[in-house]
């Protein structure tokens, strides 16, 4: 696999300014996009069949095919940089060591959709990357690759970096929209998807950092290259990264299709001395538990789902065996429960309850019939019954702990206290 995303990083060095990032190669793809037709360059990325790597893995280039001709008024693209999955960490790394090739990716990519405007929506706790990418974007003006003459051409393309007042909810596409209008930030009905009525009403694509990093290698260097550079049937590299107790957590660019063993033994090093690994949660807190005998199963959007979970944005955590199941349960459940927008009522008031009750259980005053009311919270939560995915999401790690650690729970609930809390007080020491 060639390195198409991470290749100029070199984290002992920082970032590449425009002189350093030009004499890489960088901004290569920008000449070569603006040769093509719009719609041609539209082909070109659903050809490659690369995912959204946001986390629901849509074919990018089908998504930008559903934008309109253009009828003269404005169109938008806007870069997801809010990136607020717990235990995700992948956009920060790429934006503030290679701030440039996001916004390579960015200018080849308005082409395609013939935007003169583009907004990255940035997560406002990334102060760092906020800082570094304005530092970028002023180079990328200074040498005329934005504004009114893009590469010398009489292509206009102004670029706004937006920082997040800070709400998971604002990462759904459609409350991204309305918190950038100054509306508040809660999700839209879809459809109409932003394709066809996003920003202001207009035709918009919203697409994820790394999703947009991957355009300038893929205008680059082609369909079958692209293709190439996965294991399996899915397309490309991707960031993957793992967090929890092992070796050495972080995150590293591998073809789409390495093995969660992989992952986890040759790049983490394993689990660290005295933990052993009880499960693992595959990308982000909004996805179902997973466990060690499915270390082997490869990395890409089908074969997780196959297992009934979601490669999300292949961050994984783990969970050892020394960690409370129940403890960790409670606490995503208590972020997804702070993050409801409130909008529809059973994500508003379900997850605060669910809260309630896995509070109980882990601090041992949990009761039998909590079980089967956690049960039935699922389902309430569960797809297709609230106005957007962020309760469903919060449902995944508990219905797979439902599933998987049952006799935990029923340990928590018999014994009325957590068998894990000796573990609970030598962390916090
Ligand atoms: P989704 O599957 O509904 O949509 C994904 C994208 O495809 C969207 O842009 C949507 O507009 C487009 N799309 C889907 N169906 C379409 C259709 N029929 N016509 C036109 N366009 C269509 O997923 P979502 O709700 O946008 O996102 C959920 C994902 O976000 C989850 O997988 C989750 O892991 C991830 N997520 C990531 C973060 C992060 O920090 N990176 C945070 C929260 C959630």
């Amino acid at each position: 696999m060639d390195k198409a995303l991470t290749k100029n990083i070199d984290e002992t060095r920082g970032p590449l300014d425009y002189q350093g990032y030009v004499a890489a190669g960088g901004y290569a793809s920008v000449a070569k996009a603006m040769e093509m037709a719009p719609r041609d360059m539209m082909a070109l990325i659903k050809e490659a069949g690369l995912g959204g790597r946001g986390g629901a893995g849509f074919n990018t280039g089908l998504k930008w095919s559903f934008i309109p001709e253009p009828d003269g008024g404005p169109r938008y693209l806007v870069v997801n940089a809010d990136e607020m999955e717990p235990g995700t960490f992948k956009d920060r790394l790429l934006m503030e060591q290679d701030p440039h090739l996001l916004i390579e990716g960015v200018i080849a990519s308005a082409w395609a959709l013939q935007a003169t405007t583009a907004y990255i929506f940035l997560r406002g706790e990334y102060t760092d990357a906020e800082e570094l990418l304005l530092t970028a974007i002023d180079e990328a003006y200074a040498h005329g690759m934005l504004g009114t003459s893009v590469n010398g051409s009489d292509y206009r393309l102004e670029l706004y970096l937006h920082t997040s007042a800070g709400r998971y909810i604002c990462g759904e596409e459609t409350a991204l929209i309305n918190a950038l209008e100054g509306q508040r930030a809660t999700p839209r009905a879809k459809p109409p998807f932003p394709q066809i009525s996003g920003l202001w009403g207009r035709p918009t694509l919203v697409n994820n950092v790394e999703t947009i990093c991957n355009i300038p290698s893929i205008v680059l260097n082609g369909v079958d290259w692209f293709k190439q550079q996965g294991l399996g049937e899915e397309a490309g590299s991707k960031m993957f990264g793992i967090s929890g107790r092992v070796n050495n957590p972080g995150c590293w660019e591998l073809p789409l299709g390495t093995t969660f063993r992989t992952l986890l033994e040759d790049y983490a090093g394993g689990m660290r001395e005295g933990y052993s690994l009880k499960a693992f949660l595959p990308g982000g807190g909004s996805t179902d538990f997973l466990m060690p005998e499915h270390l082997d199963v490869p990395m890409s959007y089908s074969e997780v789902g196959k297992l009934g979970s979601r490669l999300g944005t292949a961050l994984v955590m783990v969970l050892d065996d020394k960690t409370c199941p129940i403890g960790c349960i409670h606490n995503l459940i208590k972020f997804f429960s702070h993050e409801s927008c409130g909008w529809c009522t059973p994500c508003r008031d379900g997850l605060p309850w669910v809260e309630h009750m896995l509070l109980e259980i882990e601090q041992g005053r949990g009761k039998r019939e909590y079980l089967d009311i956690l049960k039935e919270m699922t389902g309430y939560m569960g797809p297709g019954k609230t106005f957007c995915a962020l309760a469903p999401g919060a449902m995944a790690p508990l219905q797979s702990g439902l599933k998987h650690f049952m006799a935990e729970f029923e340990q928590h609930i018999d014994e009325q206290c957590c068998p894990y809390k000796h573990d609970h007080q030598l962390q916090r020491s």
